[in-house]
């Protein structure tokens, strides 16, 4: 197959982000780790989304690791919601800290990965010619990290620039004087925006599905909460794992349609000042399994944007009407609204005219062309599968995963598929993934996944592999919960339905952080339900 000999690795971790770090730190004490990573640096999505504006959209005090007091006391967060460079800072840092940069390879992207089943080895292969052979793989691949582009016509007519917000350029662009179309209104649209208005002669921002944002009150972190959070982090590290969303909000009991408007108004408010989005889509107990009741928070979100925008058209295109809130990821902004108030800003609606091409000039729509020097592509991730299908993952008999995930992921428990022996994902499709803070719940499922490694060692064994009905049982756990809310009634990268030609079908487990971890926790009590050990 190959005449380059192999090196013997016990793991090999694909992925340098937040999981993928913290699995070699966990693991590769026992055992011996190599971690692969595409980019020339660690951090995974905080590597890669270096775009203007780009920040955590849930407090760093969160959004940390808690495996190591020391680190966590020591460590200092200039922002609540940390920038980008900091977040990078600190990746860098714990690579430092615990001595995991000479077990990872940066630069080497993952490109194929075969299952010798005579014995249960994985092979792998990278673009830097040489492959691995190894018991396991854990692949903390991410769930946001396969851009996706618009296959528009024509971008080598484009005399200017084109960008994507997730593969940003390290020195930065300079906007100044220039005429800059941004497309998509995502989270990372909806944060880039008002930093590149800032500087550029004007922004066209074409928005196709307006979003729902929230503030996020950002500020320099004060001594006061700094001493706080120090005081009480191991407690609240344990807080955070027995909620929905692995996050310390407010969990309140009352229905929205059992409060007076006065009631709803007031809560709703304080949600809206919170500083967490979280907490706005738990204002009330229904918000996100009612639509009814989900209305009344959609209702109160719109009025603020018809408060902050000036020009009433304006803010009428840029108030949801067609989906629910929280059935699309709720942004968090810092000015994305009030933004829309400068003269150097115009809203383009791409839905009523969507964008055809790229021309020389800009970008062409169904009704004109707009003259442009810069265009900003923030236009999300084939998400949740991407990462693991633009890999080359060959299982028992040939099968090929991108072959099996044709018609939509299945996994068991999100962490493992049949057919694919001794491969683990972290945050994979069918995990809660971005409904629940992702170091903390990464951190979670690499110590759950060490604990299949470490039994696995202990017991003498070789091969994990789960199989069809396990997968079928997961399939449906997950649409039952995911039933009863209404994730259901929203277009979005939850469902693939953001990628033209993907299945659609749902895959986050919205059953809540507490009941997945049960569920995990439960199927390796009972001996290993629904897994096979050979
Ligand atoms: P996204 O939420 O999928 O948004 C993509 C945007 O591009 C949408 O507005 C979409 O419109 C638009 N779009 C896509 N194709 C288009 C086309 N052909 N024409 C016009 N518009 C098009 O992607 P994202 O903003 O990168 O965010 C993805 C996820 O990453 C978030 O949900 C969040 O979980 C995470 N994220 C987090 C942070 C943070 O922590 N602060 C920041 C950024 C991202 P439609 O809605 O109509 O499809």
């Amino acid at each position: 197959m190959t005449d380059v000999s192999p090196e013997a690795a016990d793991i090999v971790v694909i992925g340098a982000g937040f999981s993928g770090m913290y699995a070699l730190h966990r693991l590769g004490g026992d055992y011996r780790v190599v971690c692969l990573e595409a980019g020339d640096g660690v951090g995974g999505t905080w590597y890669w989304n270096r775009y203007p504006g780009a920040r955590v959209d849930i407090e760093s005090a969160e959004y940390s690791y808690g495996f190591d007091d020391a680190l966590q006391q020591e460590w200092r967060w200039p922002e609540l919601f940390a920038a980008q460079p900091d977040l990078e800072r600190y990746a860098n840092h714990v690579a430092d800290r615990f001595g995991l940069r000479d077990r990872i390879r940066l630069s080497t992207r993952v490109t194929r990965m075969r299952f010798d089943e005579s014995a249960n080895l994985w092979h792998v292969w990278t673009d830097r010619g040489g492959y691995l052979v190894c018991r396991y793989v854990i692949a903390a691949t991410g769930s946001l990290n396969a851009s996706n582009t618009p296959p528009w016509p024509g971008r080598e007519n484009f005399a200017g620039q084109v960008l994507h917000t997730t593969e940003w350029p390290r020195e930065g662009v300079d906007f100044r004087g220039k005429r800059v179309g941004l497309v998509g209104t995502g989270s990372s649209g909806v944060q880039a925006a008002p930093i590149i208005a800032e500087q550029a002669e004007h922004l066209f921002v074409f928005q196709r599905t307006p979003a729902f944002s929230m503030p996020s009150g950002n500020r320099p972190v004060d001594p006061d909460y700094e001493r706080d959070w120090k005081a009480n982090y191991p407690e609240r590290r344990k807080q955070m794992l027995q909620t929905y969303g692995a996050s310390l909000v407010k969990y309140p009991t009352l229905s929205a349609l059992e409060c007076s408007k006065e009631e709803q108004d007031r809560i709703l408010e304080e949600a809206w000042h919170s500083r967490s989005a979280f907490q706005l889509l738990v204002a009330f107990r229904d918000v996100l399994t009612d639509m009814a009741a989900n209305d009344v928070v959609c209702e109160f979100v719109r009025g603020k944007i018809r408060q902050i925008v000036n020009d009433p058209r304006t803010a009428e295109l840029l108030c949801p009407t067609t989906y629910p809130i929280g059935g699309k990821r709720l942004c968090i902004d810092n000015g994305y609204y009030g933004m829309f108030n400068r003269d150097n800003v115009t809203l383009v609606d791409a839905r009523a005219a969507p964008i055809t091409a790229f021309c020389e000039e800009g970008l062409r729509t169904m009704e004109t062309t707009w003259p442009l020097d810069v265009i900003v592509l923030a236009t999300g991730f084939d998400a949740l599968t991407g990462a693991m299908t633009r890999i080359d993952i060959e299982g028992e008999g040939g099968m090929r995963l991108r072959e099996k995930w044709q018609s939509g992921p299945t996994t068991y428990l999100g962490s493992m598929v049949a057919g694919f022996p001794n491969l683990f994902m972290i945050h994979g499709p069918m995990t809660p993934s971005a409904q629940a803070q992702m170091i903390t719940t990464g951190e979670w499922q690499v110590d759950w996944t060490a604990r299949i490694i470490e039994e696995m060692t202990r017991d003498g064994k070789t091969r994990i592999q789960t199989d069809e009905t396990a997968e079928r049982w997961w399939q449906d756990e997950l649409s039952q919960v995911a039933s009863a809310t209404v994730h259901r009634h929203a277009d979005s990268w939850y469902r693939g339905s953001n990628i033209d030609g993907k299945a659609d079908v749902f895959m986050i487990y919205v059953g809540g952080f507490v009941r997945f971890a049960e569920l995990c926790n439960a199927a390796l009590d009972e001996g290993y339900r629904g897994f096979t050990r050979l």
